[in-house]
């Protein structure tokens, strides 16, 4: 016979769980309902697409569990390329330090009311296996922002001019033994201190001052890279993979203020160009479909790019640098160099003057591999804190810029300049 007591108790118990499975599937209904009002994929009757962001912080609801519909939609797309988590924890900040933190942040009422509530945004590529994270009031931090760049550079460039090396190419700067490629205005050497074999040129702009340096003759340029990748090639068929760095001012680290950009060809992409020809490759395997074409479009998709012609600029998830873009086209013609050239100079019109350039051509004997080109902000000129620390060159990079704004400014400037 069962007591009163043990039947209460039972009763109690039986009561509890009735109130934790009425409230478990409330809460589920809610969640559906909440979830079904944000996600208007639920249903899978139309394909899933992701709104322009405004800022980096906006991709945090595209991190939540959405239903998943067709292939080809653009959350998909997002989930298939990059793993995005965005995470931080409260922090408690004395008076002392708020007041010192009211004045790096210029008195922002909205960032001084963020600042003791940061998230970090962690952008994974999961093909690449980089990671960059993004905080922009980073960019906040005393030391990191500098005066008059534009002064700084325009004195380095006029002193520098006294004794250039490279305004005498052919008495300073080496050459290879079958010499050299001459184009309208520009010329090149054989790097004296070799960055790769087992060909390293330098391809030199007759012009001094980069400032001054005018899209026809940045086109001179790359046209006296692609004869030299001929040359070469025509001496040894095995070379066939095109790749160039360019860096702007010693901050970026140039040794030479004269524009000049490093070109090489190997058998195969280096590095960080290898690291991507091998994540399309994986792609393809995985997915069946064309990484390039797809990156592009996720980015198209989240407004952080445009199409002019037949190339795409970008400021890419899994940025390096701050304000970076990223140029890709078939080939390298007239309207790629028209959006480098106005990347490049609506950075100088800026103030950002420190830029580094990774470029890589598709292979020499033809390939729906593209043309890829990379420029990235340095950090001011006249700051002596390197814009790298630790974190990029061993751990992940670390980004202080918002990726929106440069680029809805270079759409702007590339509508509206007469470039
Ligand atoms: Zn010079």
């Amino acid at each position: 016979m069962v007591s009163t007591t043990r039947v209460f108790k039972n009763k109690k118990c039986a009561g509890l769980l009735l109130f934790i499975f009425v409230l478990l599937t409330s809460s589920r209904i809610w969640y559906s309902v909440l979830h079904e009002s944000k996600n208007p994929c639920t249903a899978c009757t139309a394909p899933c697409t992701l709104e322009y962001i405004n800022s980096i912080e906006d991709l945090e609801q595209y991190t939540q569990e959405l239903d998943i519909c067709g292939s080809e939609d653009s959350v998909n797309l997002l989930k298939r390329i990059y793993k995005v988590n965005v995470l931080g924890s409260p922090i408690s900040i004395p008076k002392p330090l708020k007041n010192k933190l009211n004045q790096w942040l210029l008195g922002d009422i909205n960032l001084i009311s963020k600042a003791n509530r940061q998230k970090v945004v962690q952008i994974r590529n999961r093909f690449t296996k980089e990671s960059s994270h993004y905080n922009p009031m980073r960019a906040m931090r005393p030391n990191v922002q500098g005066s008059n760049s534009s002064e700084y550079v325009r004195n380095l460039i006029m002193k520098a001019e006294k004794s250039c090396d490279f305004c005498k190419p052919l008495l300073l700067t080496a050459e290879e033994t079958w010499g050299r490629i001459r184009t309208k205005t520009s010329l090149s050497g054989a790097n004296v201190f070799r960055l790769v074999g087992p060909n390293n040129a330098i391809i030199l702009a007759d012009r001094h001052n980069v400032l001054e340096l005018s899209a026809e003759e940045l086109a001179d340029m790359f046209d006296c890279a692609e004869q030299w990748f001929k040359k070469v090639n025509s001496l040894n068929k095995d070379l066939i993979f095109p790749m160039l760095v360019w860096d702007f001012f010693p901050k970026a680290g140039a040794s030479q203020i004269h524009p000049h950009f490093q070109v090489w060809l190997d058998k195969e992409y280096s590095g960080q160009f290898l690291t991507h020809f091998q994540a399309a490759q994986l792609y393809r395997i995985e997915y069946g479909e064309d990484y390039w074409t797809d990156l592009i479009s996720l980015h198209l998709n989240l407004g952080l790019g445009f199409k002019s012609g037949e190339t795409v600029v970008f400021t890419p998830l899994d940025s390096h640098r701050d304000r970076e873009v990223m140029v890709v086209g078939d080939r390298v013609d007239a309207t790629f160099i028209k959006l480098f050239y106005a990347a490049i100079k609506l950075h100088q019109a800026q103030g950002n003057f420190c830029l580094s350039v990774g470029m890589s051509w598709p292979s020499l004997l033809g390939s729906s591999y593209p043309a890829v080109a990379r420029i990235g902000y340095r950090g001011d000129c006249t700051v002596q804190y390197s814009d790298m620390s630790s974190v990029d060159v061993y751990a992940f990079y670390s980004i202080n810029s918002n990726p929106t704004h440069f680029i809805h400014q270079l759409k702007n400037f590339t509508m509206s300049a007469q470039l």
